[in-house]
């Protein structure tokens, strides 16, 4: 049965009354709401009390921003702190969470009057959500979800979540819920920021990322020795000038007996080509057979990352960044070699950046280390659009 069946059934309205109250509503809020989701809405006023299943789901995978309104049933994957918004006298409250279906994650923003339900932790980690009428945005070029005075969130289950077990090398932004286990190589002094506490240490499992830990998590992690391997259970990825893993307070910190040797570069294997193991950083000497690709695109250099014409926090003054792969073979094998910015112009003996050269400059310039030998430092990579092995480039050795 169709809503609007239901709500003549149930109520006294006409359905020329039902329509005309829906169109109403339409108008009255442009935007915001589709005929299903006013339909909603306008039974929810009446009283009616509607059956779960004919209200019909969207899978996330599939919302994109030609959507305005959707209705979805998530997991909750990882939840921000409550924040507090102020427009001009209007004061406002919101919390972010990361929801999850399958493999697939999105923002959910909860407004106002449905922070409650996080402060009071009827919402937590691992929570299902039923959520009707939600509200389809694009924030930073994402797809994102958000409260509005009509929507309505039910907790109708819980669900064990465990984090997923990553090397340092295939941390990526997305990661929000993921277990880490490597050396401990420096920390800083624990110190107040604000209400909290907080500790910066840096970790290495043949890759170094740094990382800052909270509150209990970070009393754990100033109780463990440098040089010790550590394991934490539920940090976050995030985006500064690189890559850094952020732990809040409730992540898990424990100790194990896996021992990570560190390797200075100079010290790190000479390796053919068909010797390479994914994720194993050596040093590779061999002969630039002819060039792969060269591509080219819009880099903010306050976000460090890849923007269009502008990018989404408010930067015009985008430069021009390059990526160069190679065939680079030695005599065992080929593989394809990827060198970025710093990269190129070390392989290009530029004394400039990169990024102020154009794209037929940086071309011609290319052409001069043609069947040029080489000594490499970097790993293997397989390419997750291409399915190809490729040799990452971290530094041009000679
Ligand atoms: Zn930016």
């Amino acid at each position: 049965m169709s809503l609007i069946e239901q709500i003549k059934k149930k109520s006294n309205l006409s359905e020329d009354e039902i329509n005309s109250k829906i169109k109403e509503k339409i108008s009255k809020y442009p935007g915001l709401f589709t005929e299903e989701s006013a339909a909603y809405v306008l039974a929810k006023e009446l009283g009616i009390v509607l059956e779960d299943k004919d209200v019909k789901l969207t899978p996330l995978n599939i919302i994109d921003n030609t959507i305005k309104t959707a209705n979805v049933n998530t997991v909750v994957e990882y939840i921000f702190p409550p924040k507090e918004y102020v427009q001009g006298s209007k004061k406002s409250k919101y919390v972010r969470l990361i929801v999850r279906e399958d493999d697939t994650t999105v923002n959910l923003t909860l407004w106002d009057k449905f922070v409650p339900l996080v402060e009071t932790k009827k919402i937590k980690k691992g929570s299902i959500l039923a959520c009707k009428n939600l509200s389809v945005n694009k924030y930073k070029n994402k797809i994102s979800l958000g409260t509005t005075s009509f929507s309505d969130i039910q907790v109708t289950g819980e669900k064990k979540i465990e984090p997923e077990q990553k090397r340092i090398n295939d941390l990526s932004e997305s990661d929000f819920f993921v277990k880490v286990e490597a050396k401990l190589v420096s920390k800083r002094e624990l110190r107040n920021i604000n209400s909290s506490k907080v500790i910066n240490f840096r970790l290495y499992d043949g890759f170094y990322i740094n990382a800052s830990a909270w509150d209990d998590a970070a009393e754990e992690v100033n109780k463990i020795d440098i040089g010790k391997t550590i394991v934490i259970e539920g940090a976050y990825v995030r985006r500064r000038q690189k890559l850094e893993l952020n732990v809040p307070s409730d992540a898990k910190i424990s100790t194990s007996s896996k021992a990570f040797e560190v390797v200075a570069d100079a010290d790190l294997p000479l390796k053919n080509i068909s010797e390479l193991a994914y994720g194993e950083r050596v040093r590779l000497k061999g002969t630039i057979k002819g060039l792969d690709r060269l591509v080219s695109y819009n880099w903010c250099d306050k976000c460090n990352k890849k923007a269009e014409d502008v990018c989404a926090c408010g930067n015009k003054d985008l430069v021009k960044n390059y990526i160069v792969g190679f065939i680079f073979g030695d005599e065992s094998a080929t593989t394809k070699a990827i060198l970025f910015r710093n990269q190129i112009s070390a392989l290009l003996g530029l004394q400039q950046d990169i990024t102020g050269m154009t794209e037929d400059e940086v071309s011609s310039k290319l052409s001069t280390v043609l069947d040029k030998d080489k000594e490499f430092l970097g790993y293997l990579k397989k390419n997750t659009f291409s399915g190809e092995d490729e040799f990452i480039v971290m530094r041009v050795v000679s």
